[in-house]
């Protein structure tokens, strides 16, 4: 008889530039709120939300990069052991986009060869700010093979969607 309290645990790691939105997305979904002001640095290394998928407790263990992403300042040991990655970028900010190939490369070195990466557009909610349209986001994650979606932390728009979906490939690789 088993004595965990899961059927599944999962560990997803956010990375991506500063400013575009990681630790709300972590927010949104693990607490449910938005983090007034700029203030959105949580002081733990990662956060658990259990969810439940066709009757199976997953368990996520998602580990946000509290302020250290300069590219070669996280190190191997933050990827290691990664089972899925959320690389945001946000849509307001051509400049966090066009630094998606050198965390690609990061990635590359860096993490399992089996490690299912989510590209997420952050921050849909000031569409009259877009900088990068949707047809390039999806042209980019198409040619990377990844799973390309928007989101909006402040409006809780596609959040649940994003971790719940990268939950069900993840059983599904399992
Ligand atoms: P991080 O550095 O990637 O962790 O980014 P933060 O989560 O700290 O967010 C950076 C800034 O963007 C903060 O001022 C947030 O309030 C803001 N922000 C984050 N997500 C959204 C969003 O979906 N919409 C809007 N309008 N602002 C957001
Ligand atoms: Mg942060």
């Amino acid at each position: 008889m088993s004595m965990e309290d899961y059927d599944f645990l999962f560990k997803i790691v956010l990375i991506g530039n500063a400013g575009v939105g990681k630790t709300c997305l972590v927010r949104r979904f693990t607490q449910g709120l938005f983090p007034p002001g700029q203030g959105a640095t949580i002081g733990v290394d990662f956060m658990i939300k259990t969810v439940e998928i066709n009757g199976e407790k997953v368990k996520l263990q998602i580990w946000d990069t509290a302020g250290q992403e300069r590219f070669r300042s996280i190190t191997q040991s933050y990827y290691r052991s990664a089972n899925a990655l959320i690389l945001t970028y946000d849509i307001t900010c051509e400049e966090s986009f066009r630094c998606l190939p050198e965390w690609l490369r990061e990635i590359e070195q860096y993490a399992s060869n089996k490690v299912i990466t989510v590209l997420v557009g952050n921050k849909i909610d000031l569409a009259e700010k877009r900088e990068v349209s949707k047809q390039r986001a999806e042209e980019f994650s198409e040619a990377q093979n990844m799973y390309y979606l928007e989101t909006s932390a402040k409006e809780s728009d596609n959040v649940e969607k994003l971790f719940l979906d990268l939950a069900c490939r993840l059983i599904s690789e399992a």
